[in-house]
């Protein structure tokens, strides 16, 4: 068989690539070696962990924020096994979301492993062992990442006791105690999930602060608002042992400063500590492809690889690890692939925790404009003082907007509070467009809204918040 474009991985890059290839007229085959489409995102990253995100919130809120509302609820009861059937539900209703879109745009969806023989040829093997052979005029890689361990520390996951992301969406009971190792975006949202399902539940972290590269006022605010929840943030520890006990598992880790090292006990640790690209049994070394110091596959600005006809996006390459990236990637592929001018704007790529409160953060920082000796403006406005935000009783946090001080375009905006991840979008659009703060600042928001504080940000940044 004879393609356009073969896709090697089916997760939000690739399935995105061959969509968009297909729509643009190409005959187009995917290759994945799981037994459902959509990849890590779909099956056991961004759809399954927001299921029960959502579920566990409204747990919490049911325990806890109806009495001030003047509802009075009795205690609500866990039923664990129908909330993970919940989230499997909502996980399958995506991958076959995946499914019937590669029908519907007349993709070949080959489930099995794809090697790289050369340019322009490739190999599916099933899993009982058959081997077929595909040609093309052009692969995409798009393998996308896997859990990568603790530097230097030798971590036995099973997924039961210590366990990944995967094990941590998948406990069948909730921990008396949980250690997260690894105070990122992953760690925190599942570390918040089974915290308020009951979880006493440790941060462990290596930096001095939790989030490690976003704006430092948002992740100082962000620190504080997960502490009083009840999460035990323990900074500047570096983690020596992980190890199985009879009763579940202990970490150690020393002060980064120096001092005694500390042992923790629980019933369940997750590892948390980053991802890294996946590459294996791809055959790129027999293809000459050629990886970078950190083990990504090498492009150009078109997405290319050393070797002509051959292309790689998402996870598997430079860049954030997050979903929308490899999508938008996938598109541009596509769109180069079909002869047109394919682009991502890598300045204004939103980032979101969804946690409670969430942060949401788009552009630069305000520790990376001092780096860079930018000269820029900050504007700052609290949920405190929005109307809708007291309404709802979810006032803690604030929007933060920086701007170039001779010109006042927008250079960032961080958000923390309820909703920071629907509200990051129009910071977003006007970064796209290059706008500034008093464009923002003189749009009509709608009232009462929450995104009335990003407009009052942007009126702090150029002129002077009215509310305030
Ligand atoms: C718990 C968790 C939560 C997350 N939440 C978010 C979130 O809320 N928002 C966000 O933006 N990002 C989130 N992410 C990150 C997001 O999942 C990734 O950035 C995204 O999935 C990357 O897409 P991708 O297409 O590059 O690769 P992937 O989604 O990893 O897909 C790659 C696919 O390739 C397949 N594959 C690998 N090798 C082969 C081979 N040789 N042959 C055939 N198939 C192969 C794999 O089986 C996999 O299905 C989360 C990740 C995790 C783990």
């Amino acid at each position: 068989m004879s393609y356009d474009v073969i896709v090697i991985g089916s997760g939000p890059g690739g399935y995105v690539c061959a969509i968009k290839a297909a729509q643009l007229g190409l005959k187009v085959a995917v290759i994945e070696k799981r037994a459902t489409y959509g990849g890590t995102c779909l099956n056991v990253g961004c759809i399954p962990s927001k299921a029960l995100l959502h579920a566990s919130e409204m747990f919490h809120h049911a325990a806890h924020g109806m009495d001030s509302l003047g509802i009075e609820v009795s205690a609500p009861v866990l039923n664990l096994e129908k909330m993970m059937a919940h989230k499997d539900a909502t996980i399958k209703s995506n991958v076959e979301g995946v499914s019937f879109l590669f029908k519907k745009n007349k993709i070949d969806g080959f489930i099995g492993t794809g090697k790289i023989v050369a340019a322009g040829k490739v190999s599916v093997t099933a899993e009982d062992g058959q081997v077929q052979e595909l040609d093309t005029k052009n692969i995409v890689i798009a393998t996308g990442s896997d859990v990568a361990g603790i530097p230097g520390v030798n971590v036995d996951i099973d997924e039961k006791v210590i366990v990944s992301s995967t094990g941590a969406l998948d406990l069948t009971k909730v921990p008396q105690n949980l250690i997260v190792v690894g105070g990122g975006v992953i760690g925190l949202e599942l570390g918040s999930v089974w915290m308020r399902l009951g979880a006493k539940v440790t941060v462990i972290e290596y930096l001095d602060k939790l989030l490690g590269a976003m704006d430092a006022d948002v992740s100082k605010q962000f620190q504080r608002m997960i502490a009083k929840q009840g999460m035990d943030i323990r900074t500047e520890a570096k983690v020596t042992a992980v190890e199985k006990t009879e009763a579940g598992a202990k970490v150690t880790y020393e002060p980064v400063k120096g001092g005694e090292a500390v042992t923790v006990e629980a019933d369940v640790v997750l590892i948390s500590t980053g991802r890294k690209p996946y590459t294996e049994g791809l055959g790129l070394e027999g293809a000459g492809v050629a990886l970078d110091n950190r083990g990504r596959v090498e492009i150009d600005h078109g997405f290319k690889t050393n070797v002509a006809g051959i292309y790689a996006i998402g996870d598997v390459v430079k860049g954030p690890m997050l979903a929308h990236k490899a999508e938008d990637e996938g598109v541009a592929l596509a769109e180069i692939l079909a002869g047109q001018h394919g682009h991502v704007n890598y300045d204004v790529i939103p980032g979101v925790v969804y946690t409670q409160p969430e942060v949401a953060s788009v552009g630069k920082t305000e520790e990376e404009l001092k780096a860079a000796g930018v000269n820029y403006k900050v504007g700052k406005f609290p949920f405190t003082a929005n109307g809708r935000a007291r309404a709802m009783q979810v006032t803690d946090g604030f929007v933060k907007i920086l701007a170039d001080k001779e010109t006042d375009r927008v250079l960032g905006g961080h958000i923390v509070g309820f909703g920071a991840g629907e509200m990051i979008h129009e910071i977003t659009v006007l970064m796209e467009f290059g706008g500034s703060s008093e464009d923002l600042g003189r749009t009509c928001h709608a009232h009462p809204t929450m995104s009335e504080a990003v407009k009052e940000a942007a009126l702090a940044t150029f002129a002077k918040p009215i509310h305030m």
